[in-house]
């Protein structure tokens, strides 16, 4: 990655890890009512550690650095209140004049740009503001015609929102407040440079919040960059999955994974748990080959990849959703940023290259405080990977013994892993060596509370269609 943002410490204004009062609701940030009610009726009553400690900053005006593990209900930390913040300019005028582009989150894929935007339409629907996302892999033409009729909170993935700057559609000299979401990912994918026109492009007189899963030394000077004394709010260990997954590792030889996975999907039906998981795969033919493979093992699968299409994308996402398709198989581009509330139960086909993946790819799972399971189907050759995401994670991973007289692979004789881990039978031989999980208790949220139903089943009710909010003003 190149990366031309000048190394300097990082001036920390303050830094907050604590837990969040006790007892702390959201009618205590002393939202309007208009948000409150929005609030409400997503079910939300307690504040997550990452809403409680950054709201606060945020509506005072912080610039802030929000190290937040996906699922942590960052989402809401940042968008309450810049609704807030924005609401004075609120006009129920039709002339786009009266709506100028007032709050930008940039994001590193289309399906967290939606995701973000879904929560802006929601949180803002009782209120004048507008909110918009614009991605690319799609038509420019319906986005033209909504940034054009004026849009107050813009989602934007960076390239796309640089075609719109560069053919006139968007403005952004009237934005208050700038999000980078997910910055290390942005980072990851190359994205500074397209950062950096962007926000040169911001009146310096904003308010920049930056989020990011880890710390990196490169989110560091990219915050010394374009930070003021940012606020530091971090709600979880660095480089931590969630204490809420439960983390399994199965030795299995690779020509045996797929089996594996519909040996697990088998015990989790036998034991009353949801089957609905997400299989991730680290490439794009090895994801798509997978889900086919499942489906005619009888699995309702649906793959998600960087060679499929917006439009299918969605398709299968929706599905998901609905519970049409029990496996999702996805690559990590594609399936970053999805939220599935409490999903159950992440598989990795793979393990991936990069460490932080992992915790990426399990963060799907034990999403706000609930329970969740996260399998990892590791073979001989992936000893290196895990030994990188153990260090990374500080903590080793529970290997879970294999039957007796399973047939076996044969070690790597340069293996480093440990002689008390059973990391030596590989193939499966009935009935299948997998130990029960145990069912998860009623979810609760990481503040204690308990979070709402539709968190408990796994399966987001229906949402509106991603393409409704295409080009899209959209109010919920
Ligand atoms: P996020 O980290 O923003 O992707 O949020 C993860 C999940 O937590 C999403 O499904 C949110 O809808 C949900 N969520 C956000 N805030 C709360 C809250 N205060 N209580 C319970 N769930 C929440």
């Amino acid at each position: 990655m190149t990366n031309t943002v000048p190394e300097i410490d990082l001036p920390i204004g303050a830094t907050e890890s604590s837990a969040p009062p006790a007892a702390m609701t959201f009618a205590d940030f002393g939202l309007d009512p208009k948000i409150q009610k929005a609030v409400s009726e997503q079910g939300y009553s307690i504040p997550t550690p990452i809403q409680a400690q950054a709201i606060p900053h945020v509506l005072a005006g912080s610039d802030l650095m929000g190290a937040a593990q996906t699922g942590t209900g960052k989402t809401a930390a940042f968008v309450l209140p810049i609704i807030q913040k924005i609401l004075r300019h609120a006009s129920s005028s039709a002339s786009p004049a009266r709506h100028p582009i007032r709050a930008l989150v940039l994001t590193p894929t289309r399906e967290l740009a939606v995701q973000v935007a879904e929560n802006a339409a929601s949180y803002s629907k009782h209120t004048d503001l507008r909110a918009a996302v614009v991605y690319g892999g799609v038509d420019m033409k319906e986005q033209v015609a909504t940034l054009r009729s004026g849009v107050e909170i813009l989602i934007a993935t960076p390239g796309r929102l640089l075609d719109h700057i560069g053919s006139k559609v968007a403005n952004l000299s009237q934005v208050e407040i700038l999000v980078l979401d997910e910055a290390d990912r942005m980072l990851d994918m190359g994205f500074l440079p397209d950062l950096q026109r962007i926000i040169d492009l911001i009146p310096a007189q904003r308010q920049t919040l930056l989020f990011s899963a880890t710390f990196s030394p490169e989110i560091k000077k990219l915050a010394q960059s374009y930070l003021r004394t940012p606020v530091t709010v971090e709600v979880a260990r660095q480089n931590a999955a969630a204490d809420t997954v439960k983390q399994v590792v199965h030795m299995v030889a690779s020509a045996d994974k797929q089996r594996a996975i519909v040996k697990v999907l088998e015990a989790r039906t036998r034991q009353g748990l949801s089957r609905q998981c997400i299989i991730f795969t680290n490439s794009r033919l090895g994801c798509a080959k997978l889900s086919r493979a499942l489906e005619r093992d009888g699995i309702k699968a649906g793959a998600i990849h960087g060679d499929k299409s917006q439009g299918e994308r969605t398709l299968t996402l929706d599905a998901f959703k609905s519970g049409a398709i029990e496996a999702l198989v996805a690559t990590d581009v594609a399936a970053r940023g999805l939220d599935i509330p409490s999903m159950p139960c992440v598989i990795n086909h793979e393990l991936p290259y990069n460490a932080e993946d992992f915790i990426h790819r399990i963060g799907r799972t034990g999403r706000a405080g609930s329970k969740g399971d996260a399998i990892a189907l590791v073979d001989a050759s992936e000893k290196r990977l895990l030994d990188d995401i153990e260090r990374l994670m500080k903590r080793k991973l529970d290997v879970q013994p294999l039957p007796e007289g399973s047939p076996s692979y044969s070690p790597s004789p340069a293996s480093s892993r440990s002689s008390s881990r059973s990391d030596a039978p590989a193939k499966m031989s009935d009935p299948f060596f997998y130990k029960p999980y145990e069912p998860s208790a009623a979810p609760q949220s990481s503040s204690g509370a308990t979070i709402s139903e539709e968190k408990k089943v796994g399966i987001t009710p229906a949402r509106p269609a991603v393409g409704a909010l295409l080009g899209g003003f959209k109010k919920k």
